[in-house]
């Protein structure tokens, strides 16, 4: 049998679609707990990814510096996932760096033995809702086909790449990289020039290592950020071992945070420190380096202005501290937008990097690339010639994955036309006319404004717990009532609406897509809250979920 077999899940005949219980798109952290949380239940699962291994973001993304922005203690799987496995990982660095992770997540795969029930090299066009045999039809890009009753999109929310569609793009001579695509045997950037076009958390971490090699790097800045330190180091055992001793208490208190971390925060606001009191409190996180900056400082940034300035100026004179050229220090501090209303990249050593000879920062703000040609990249009347690109232009994040795959509810409604002008969801795990379809770290619900593994536990695990209640009641299909999903579509725009965030052109709120409705895309009510809301539902009996029985056959002479 070959490695990628299915033992548990049924087998087609030849020509004919495979049934299982419950198809999975995806093998990231997502897919892998959703799949180890169904087979618990005893169902029969088949796991469909893209990819020829497991990881999702962390097999994709190889790019040079490539590592995790949440510590990475708090980055893995949890007790609820397997005790033993939280015992017997040690990461290396604060941050671990993607090969680290991706050998993680293999290694979970195995130790769970999960491979068996995935199909590498399997990519999803078309997921078609019968609502006669009560069943979801998929169909793969090699022509296989396989049918469940429960779909559930693993399918993370940077999965899908965003290139510009700059004039002449195809016309490069060189070599041109998207950093969420990158080559798996890596690339040699020796002596070479080479320009990197974006300046969100990819390019952060990539800018530093290809200028360690490359002849020139021309680093095409947009829209500069606001970048705290990591402060990466390798990972003290002492403090890892306290960490694995208190895990229990630390998972809670993560899981019932607004961002998916336990961390400390305090709840006040800059406004009402002077700045003698806000000074020491400011480069106490910095020094910390990481999140600290935004969480454990002052607790409003995101809903008073006010309390945000104080912040942002602080970051800014950091940048001026770090960067040698004041013109330079200038460009990288951002004063279009205030602090966190995009994600703040971390960073180490981005910003001493531009006081490197072999670096050069562009303004592609004043100027936009005009054009890519033959032998570059045409901005500003200018004609930088180079060996390599390097597109960090991020994603068409959150629906972009959803939208290609095809998914087709019932009367035939498509999810790209049911979410035209933006996202229709109840929780963001569900969404009316699609019966049993359940997104993990879909829109709406708080995904990438959470540590991803504490949103994406609490996303399977209500859905699992959704599966298993009807199962325990005889019951087919899960399917939002209008009015809940109206509310919970209204209360997400509220809550979004209270906040700075949709003032700030960023992916988040799908700015960075010609076209895409503009709305905030995550929900920003904090996952613990999210948690209690989503419990609370559950303990009412999936309140707000229309759930249904397959009409039994009508007794004859009935
Ligand atoms: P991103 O934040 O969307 O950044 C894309 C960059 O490309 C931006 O600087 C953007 O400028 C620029 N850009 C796009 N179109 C452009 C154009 N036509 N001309 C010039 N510049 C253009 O993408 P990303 O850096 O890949 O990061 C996406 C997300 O991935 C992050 O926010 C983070 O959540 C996640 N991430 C996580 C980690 C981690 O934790 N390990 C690491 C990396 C990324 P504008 O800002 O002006 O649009």
């Amino acid at each position: 049998m070959s490695e990628n077999q299915t033992t548990t899940a049924p087998r087609a005949e030849e020509g004919q679609a495979a049934d299982f219980d419950a198809i999975v798109v995806g093998a990231g952290f997502s897919g892998l707990y959703m799949l180890h949380s169904l087979r618990k239940l005893g169902l029969s699962v088949r796991v469909y990814e893209q990819g020829d291994g497991v990881g999702g973001t962390w097999y994709w993304n190889r790019y040079p510096g490539a590592r995790c922005d949440s510590e990475s203690v708090y980055y893995m799987f949890t007790d609820h996932m397997s005790e033993e496995i939280l015992g017997e990982w040690n990461w290396s660095e604060r941050y671990a760096a993607q090969p680290e992770i991706l050998r993680y997540l293999e290694f979970v795969t195995d130790k769970m033995d999960l491979r068996r029930d995935i199909q590498f090299n399997a990519k999803v066009v078309s997921a078609v809702y019968d609502p006669e045999r009560r069943r979801w039809d998929i169909r793969l890009a090699d022509g296989g086909a396989a049918s469940a009753r429960f779909l559930i999109t693993a399918v993370g929310c940077l999965s899908s790449t965003n290139t510009p569609k700059f004039p002449g793009i195809d016309t490069f001579a060189g070599e041109s990289y998207h950093t969420g695509t990158w080559p798996h045997e890596g690339v040699d950037f020796t002596g070479k020039r080479v320009a990197v076009i974006g300046t969100g958390a990819t390019a952060v971490q990539a800018v530093p290592e290809i200028a360690k090699q490359a002849a020139h790097v021309w680093v095409f800045q947009r829209t500069p950020n606001y970048d705290i330190p990591g402060r990466n180091r390798p990972l003290d055992s002492g403090y890892a071992e306290e960490v694995k001793a208190d895990y229990r208490d630390l998972w809670q208190k993560a899981r019932e945070s607004g961002f998916g971390l336990p961390y400390q925060i305090v709840e006040r606001s800059a406004v009402d420190y002077s700045p003698e009191e806000r000074q020491p409190i400011f480069e106490a996180a910095w020094a910390k380096g990481g999140f600290y900056m935004g969480l454990e400082t002052f607790s409003d940034y995101l809903v008073n202005r006010e309390s945000n300035d104080t912040v942002s100026e602080f970051v800014r004179s950091k940048i001026r501290e770090m960067v040698n050229d004041p013109a330079v220090a200038e460009l990288l501090a951002p004063k279009d937008h205030p602090f966190f209303t995009k994600r703040p990249p971390l960073e180490n050593g981005y910003y001493e990097t531009f006081n490197r000879p072999n670096v050069t920062l562009l303004d592609a703000r004043s100027t936009p690339i005009e054009e890519i040609t033959p032998h570059g990249v045409r901005m500003d009347g200018h004609e930088y010639e180079v060996d390599a690109i390097v597109y960090a232009t991020g994603f068409d994040a959150m629906t972009g994955t959803l939208f290609g795959m095809g998914i087709t509810g019932r009367d035939g409604l498509r999810l790209q036309d049911k979410w035209r002008d933006g996202p229709l969801t109840y929780l963001g795990l569900t969404t009316r006319g699609f019966p049993n379809l359940f997104v993990i770290t879909g829109p709406q619900s708080p995904s990438v404004l959470s540590n991803m593994p504490v949103a994406i536990e609490q996303n399977v695990e209500w859905i699992a717990g959704l599966i298993q209640y009807l199962g325990e009641h005889g019951l087919d299909t899960a399917e939002p009532a209008q009015e809940a999903e109206d509310k919970w579509v209204e209360h997400h725009n509220q809550v979004a609406s209270a906040t700075l965030l949709l003032g700030t052109d960023s992916w988040w709120v799908g700015a960075n897509i010609p076209g895409k409705p503009r709305t905030l895309y995550p929900y920003v009510g904090g996952v613990g809250a999210f948690r209690s809301l989503c419990q609370d539902v559950a303990e009412k009996g999936y309140e707000g979920l229309v759930l249904t029985k397959e009409a039994a056959p009508a007794a004859a002479g009935g």
